[in-house]
Parts: structure tokens; sequence; C-alpha cells
């Protein structure tokens, strides 16, 4: 008899990375009755994740929750200062990739050999890991596509375009398979890395690292996507080089382990009490801190749209405020007047909400993708990453939102935040178009995700190849 699949799911323990793969890992169990998952990403992530054992999933005997080192105690926390987060790439990487080879020889010692190891951006060697011993591996890209297509011909010929216009946001470049694109909607890491002692210079260099690893891989690299074909079918073919396989969205199912905790869920009967697609969603994902200034305009610009607001402000970011008593002042009589302000909710559940109508995002791909599942149109205010290219995506391709600019000082004002609202709540025949094609989209996961839906097919053929 053949052993169980055991399929060995890696993460970088960033929010935005723990939830697609927790959510992968979850699916590859629906769909394969006789699989494993061991799910393991740094042992800091998993003492704040699993302590209590909060993740739905302990019901599940086939799904196995291990740490692996990453040299630290404390472990990784984002919007740390450049210099700190350096050394924990660094650690990241030299204790990561020793003790997760230690991971899979240990498991398969147990008699549960990993036949797939399967891992998220930045742990580039888990594949050379797998390699090494003789199990396939695949990547699991948590960006669109798009976002694969533009680092793939970055680093197979065409860096040199990009750092000799890197000043010129608006400068043009054509890459193979890609409409023109301004050098602004790059990938941030990609214009903004310059300073070797800078943090995104290393997430740079793991990136080519991973595409480095990716050209190792006879015949071609196994890429799984947090995406659904339908939704990027023109730009797959930018990427050939690889086995391509969009299987998302990947998305919760019920109570889930996060990072972050929520303090209740008031907010939820908040919500009941509003009309349907009244209420502006705001939050900005689990690494984007604002300054007071631009805190400031976004609470105007919503208390002057006149729209119920529901807003996410991390315990984190209300640090960066001087002024305590006016953030919890500000809490306090936003919940009296149009809005409430919360430190974390289950967001998921709010974009399912019918009394939300809109979802003013920084365009982090899981929120993008989280929106376009509820069909909830989205004004993008992206800030870094591939923020700004999920935000033409989201403007320009789908046509399910609209993008806020900044100042000349990259500041969004209150008049322009509330301008945007309306493009896609108000009574307008554009307002009524986006909402239109959001809710096209919605459909269209629905078909993706369904049995013999696009990215069912694929992570059954990635299941069955295992
Ligand atoms: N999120 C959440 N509650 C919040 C804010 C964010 O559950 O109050 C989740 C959101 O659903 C998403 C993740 O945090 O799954 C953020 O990931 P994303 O890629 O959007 O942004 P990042 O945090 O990586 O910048
Ligand atoms: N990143 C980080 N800490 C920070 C900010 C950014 O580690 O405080 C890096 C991290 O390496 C991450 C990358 O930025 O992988 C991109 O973040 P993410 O994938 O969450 O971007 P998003 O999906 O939000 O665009």
């Amino acid at each position: 008899m053949s052993p169980r699949p055991h399929f060995l799911v890696l993460t970088y323990p960033l929010q935005g990375h723990i939830a697609p793969a927790l959510r992968l890992a979850r699916r590859l169990l629906a769909v394969a009755p006789d699989a494993l998952v061991t799910f393991s990403t740094v042992a800091a992530a998993h003492r704040r994740m699993f302590a209590e054992g909060q993740d739905g999933g302990d019901d599940d005997d086939r799904l196995e929750l291990l740490p692996f080192s990453d040299g630290t105690e404390g472990g990784f926390s984002p919007g740390g200062d450049v210099a700190e987060l350096n050394a924990y790439m660094a650690s990241f990487h030299a204790s990561g990739r020793r003790s997760v080879g230690e991971l899979v020889d240990a498991l398969a010692a147990r008699g549960r050999p990993v036949s797939r190891v399967v891992y998220t951006l930045l742990l580039p060697w888990a594949a050379d890991i797998a390699r090494e011993r003789g199990v396939p591996s695949a990547l699991y890209w948590i960006q669109p596509v798009a976002v694969l297509a533009i680092y793939y011909h970055y680093f197979h010929g065409h860096a040199g375009v990009v750092e000799e216009h890197r000043r010129d946001q608006s400068f043009v470049v054509e890459l193979p398979g890609l409409p023109p694109l301004a050098v602004g909607d790059l990938p941030s890491f990609l214009t903004e890395a310059t300073d070797p002692s800078d943090y995104f210079n290393s997430v740079l260099t793991t990136f080519r690292d991973l595409f480095d690893t990716l050209d190792r891989e006879i015949p071609k690299a196994t890429v799984l996507i947090n995406a659904f074909q339908e939704l990027e079918v023109t730009t797959l073919a930018a990427v050939g080089a690889y086995d391509v396989l969009p299987i998302g969205p990947v998305l919760p199912s019920g109570d889930e382990a996060g990072l972050f905790k929520q303090d209740d869920t008031k907010y939820m009967e908040w919500l009941d009490t509003k009309p349907a697609g009244s209420v502006v969603y705001v939050a900005f994902g689990s690494i984007t801190v604002m300054a007071k200034g631009q805190l400031d305009e976004l609470l105007h610009g919503l208390e002057e749209s006149g729209r119920p607001y529901l807003w996410v402000v991390r315990k984190d970011n209300k640090a960066e405020l001087a002024d305590q008593a006016a953030v919890a002042e500000m809490g306090d009589s936003a919940a009296r007047k149009n809005g409430m302000v919360v430190e974390w909710c289950d967001q998921v559940r709010v974009l399912s909400h019918a009394a939300v109508g809109c979802f003013v995002t920084h365009c982090g791909w899981n929120s993008v993708l989280e929106s376009i599942a509820c069909g909830v149109p989205m004004v993008g205010v992206p800030r870094m990453s591939d923020q700004r290219m999920n935000a033409r995506l989201v403007e320009h391709d789908w046509r399910i939102g609209v993008r806020a600019e900044g100042d000349g000082s990259g500041v969004l004002r209150a008049a322009e935040l509330r301008r945007r609202v309306e493009e896609v709540m108000g009574d307008g025949e554009a307002a009524a178009e986006v909402r239109c094609t959001a809710a096209a989209w919605k459909r269209a996961v629905v078909e993706a995700l369904g049995k013999g839906g696009s990215s069912d097919r694929n992570l059954m053929a990635f299941v069955e190849s295992a």
C-alpha cells in the first residue's frame, strides 16, 4: 500500500501569509480525504495563534500544527525598525533552513513521510530542502498572477530597464505577456530597494533566491496561486515557464486562528442595524501603520461622507498616536455619530454582511480577494509591495473599484476619500456599474471554487500528483 499523501505547508509569520497558508491546508484536507497535512510556521507565531487552541481545526486529527525555529525568542513583529527586520530576516533564513530540514526528517522517522512540500513567498530554501530529500515541492504564490509575471521577467532579463528608470514613476515598462506598466505600479521592492542595508533589499534578495530555486526545478516548477483562472486569464501565459495552478481564492471555513485577536464581535450586531449596502468598511491589513495626520484625514473624510462606517485601527497603529485620549474619544464619538472603530475584526464575516457596501483597503492581496469573493466594490489606498499593482487591477482590469490618490506628499485627503467612496457607493451610473461588476465576480468565485470549477479542478490535479 502506498503511504498516504502528506503535505507540509510552510509559511512566513505574517498574517497575510499565514491566513492563505492555513486556508490552503484546510482545502487540501477537504478535497483529499486520505491526506495528512502538517502546517508549520515559526514558534513565536505558533504560540500566538494556537496556544489556547482557538483554531477550530483541532477537530481534524489529519492536521498537525508543528513550529519551526527562526532562531529568536520573541519572533517577528511587523513594523519594527529596519535594522531589526534585517537581523530577523538573516536569522529566519539560517535557522529556518536548518529547522525545517530537521522537521522533514523527523516526520519521516515517525512514519509520517512528507510527500509534498508547499511553501509561501519568503522561504526559498524550502524548495532546496525538499529537492535534497527527493520530495517534490510547490511554491504557493499569495499575490496575483500579474505580480508573479512581473517578478519573473524582472529576474529574467528585465532588471536593467527597471533599475535605469527606477526614479521615474510614470516611465512605462514593457514586459513580455503584460500590458505596458508604469514604474510606479511595479512592486515597491523592485524600485525602492536601493541601499544594501535597507530592509526592502533583504526582501528583494530573498525574492531573487526564490526565482533562482524555481529555475532549478526539472522539468518545471509547480506554482499554486491564490487567485482563480478566470480573473487573470490573459496573464497566465506570461508565466508559462512554470506549471501554474490557480486554486483560489482560499476562504476561511469557520473560526480561524491568526496573529491578531478581536475584543468582541459587537460590530456584527452594529452592522445588523444598518441598511443593505450602506456601510463603508475601512481596513489596511496587518502591517500598514499610518501617521496621525493620515488618520485624521481618514476620520474627517468618513465623517463628512455621512455614511456609516466600520473602521479597523490596530492597537499597534494607535500607539503611533501621541494623543491616546483623542483616539479613545474618536472611537466613542464615532460610535455615537456615523461609525464604529475596532482594533481588529473578522474581515471575511464583515465583508459577507449585507450592510457593507464598500471596502476602503490598502489592496493587500488577501483583502482584495476577500472583497472579490464577497462582491464588495473597493476604494484602493495602496502603500507598498504588490499593493499598487493590485489597485491597478481592481480599477483598470476588473473595474470593481477605484483608486484613491494621495496629495503631493502622499497623504490621502478627506475630500479625495469622500469623492472616491461616492464613485462606488453613489447614485451615478458608473457607480451602479462597478457594483454590478463586483456582483458578477462574486458569482465567478462561486463557480471557480465549486465542484468542477477551475480552482477545484486545479487543486484536484495537484492533490492527485502528490
Ligand atoms: N484582517 C482581519 N481583520 C482585520 C484586518 C485584516 O481579519 O481587522 C485580515 C484580512 O482578512 C486578511 C489579512 O488580515 O486576510 C490581511 O492580509 P492582506 O494581504 O490584505 O494585507 P497585509 O496584512 O499582508 O498587508
Ligand atoms: N514586510 C515585512 N514587514 C513589514 C513590512 C513588510 O516583513 O513591516 C515584508 C514582508 O517580507 C512581506 C512583504 O513585505 O512578505 C510583503 O508583504 P505582504 O506580502 O504582506 O504584502 P501585501 O500582500 O500586503 O501586499
